[in-house]
């Protein structure tokens, strides 16, 4: 039963930046297709169209990630998110975390002194018109201690 949930959820593939912003809008809450159409677009600055929309909404759909309101007359089929709908989103977000985590890294500072990585900020400091980035103010004063010598 468990394996069979994992390769049920993993039918869904994330595989653009329109299907990315889908999900996300449906789990601020519901919306109407037209309404993710709009705010993808926004989001992305270049207009969405419903062919890559509402295909993706059927595959939720179909999935149990979302639930399709039956609309009174005149009001517009909104989409929320079910129950497995919500984890799979948050699935999702851990992972893409996981992924901006591997791609910014090589962007990182490392400490000029020991090496290790200096997330944002950190101490920064000149020695003969070189800048360097060190973690904290000790490993600056060791770091020119030790050209001194
Ligand atoms: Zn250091």
């Amino acid at each position: 039963m468990f394996v069979y949930i994992i390769i049920f959820m993993e039918e869904v593939k994330i595989t653009n930046m329109v299907k990315f912003y889908t999900v996300l809008l449906l789990l601020e809450g519901p919306k109407t297709g037209y309404e993710i159409i709009k705010e993808t677009g926004a989001k992305m600055g270049k207009n969405t169209s419903p062919g890559q929309i509402y295909p993706f909404l059927k595959t939720l759909e179909e999935h149990g990630y979302i639930d399709a309101s039956e609309p009174a007359a005149r009001e517009k089929v909104e989409y929320r998110l079910t129950a497995s709908g919500k984890k799979f989103v948050n699935n999702m977000i851990s992972r893409f975390g996981e992924i901006i985590k591997i791609a910014i890294e090589p962007s990182l500072s490392t400490c000029a002194h020991c090496g290790c990585k200096v997330y944002e900020g950190g101490h920064k400091e000149d020695i003969d018109g070189k800048h360097y980035v060190f973690c904290c103010c000790h490993c600056a004063k060791a770091f020119r201690e030790g050209r001194d010598e």
